[in-house]
């Protein structure tokens, strides 16, 4: 790609088109077409399977978004899995939490771990942190072999196509719950109520059905599909929405305060009517 449009295609009748300068990579790997690009609105950024992952300038919303909402919600995290997330901008944002003693990621695609780390080393920036372990391989293999292990688990995960499909499965999430300790919290990226509303219906229905305390929160991505993205937390014992101040500790970020900690819970109505509630 040199000096084009790059169109993404978000439904059979919407795409949007991305000003790209150049090409910075383009491979078929084993499991999803990598393409890496400068482009001039967004910094370089990252597409797979023609789908927009991850670019420079708004990366922050959703790394920041995934990770402190659980982080914040257990009152001492200490054992942390990511499944996806190969771009490391959600370890990044984990590191910034000293209580963390061990972080682990789980992407299928060590490629996409290698060429983030060379594109877009401000958002790969802690995947050599000694805290952080670094495996190639598949999460829901990886979940399934796992048992009351992890206080956090964050699904950061491609759409529910190809690698992926399995991700989004009710056998899943009951993997996860399994994966972690008695008081464990997870988070998945749902999409988004515009144009996957049945997805997140689906979602959190099933979650719903493993985890006590299950809650939608939103947050504004404009490279992502709407720009109105979802994530669906499930919790074995803490409510996000009852963390006291005293937790909130100092951290440096972009989007999360702790006032948008409670906040992105409050739903539009056409988005909570997908909860049930
Ligand atoms: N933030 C992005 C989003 O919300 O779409 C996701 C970015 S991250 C790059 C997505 C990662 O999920 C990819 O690196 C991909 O390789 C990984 N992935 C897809 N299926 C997987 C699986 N079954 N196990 C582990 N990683 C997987």
């Amino acid at each position: 790609m040199a000096g084009f449009w790059f169109t993404e295609k978000q439904t059979e009748n919407f795409s949007i088109k991305i000003k790209v300068n150049r090409t910075l990579h383009t491979e078929q790997t084993d499991f999803q077409l990598l393409e890496m690009a400068e482009t001039a609105e967004w910094g370089n950024m990252l597409f797979l399977d023609g789908m927009v992952m991850t670019s420079e300038k708004d990366e922050f919303v959703y790394h920041e978004m995934v990770a402190h909402v659980p982080l914040f919600t257990h009152p001492n995290p200490k054992n942390v899995l990511v499944v996806g997330g190969g771009d490391g901008g959600v370890i990044r944002e984990i590191m910034k939490h000293p209580q963390v003693m061990k972080a682990t990621l789980v992407d299928i695609d060590g490629k996409v771990i290698e060429y983030s780390k060379k594109y877009l080393p401000t958002i790969a920036s802690e995947l050599e942190n000694p805290r952080v372990d670094v495996q190639v391989g598949d999460g829901f293999m990886h979940i399934a072999k796992a048992e009351n292990e992890y206080d956090v688990i964050m699904v950061d995960s491609t759409e529910p196509v190809g690698p992926a499909v399995n991700l989004f499965s009710k056998g899943f999430y009951a993997g996860i719950s399994k994966a972690l300790k008695e008081d464990g919290i997870f988070v998945a990226q749902s999409d988004n109520p515009w144009f996957t509303p049945d997805l997140i219906k689906q979602v959190q229905s099933d979650v719903k059905e493993i985890f006590p305390i299950t809650r939608l929160y939103t947050a504004n991505i404009p490279t992502y599909p709407s720009g109105l993205w979802c994530f669906t937390l499930g919790s074995k014992k803490y409510d996000p929405l009852e963390v006291e101040d005293a937790r909130f500790h100092e951290i440096d970020t972009k989007y999360y305060t702790k006032e948008l900690h409670k906040a992105a819970f409050v739903l539009p109505k056409f988005v909570k009517d997908l909860t049930g509630e």
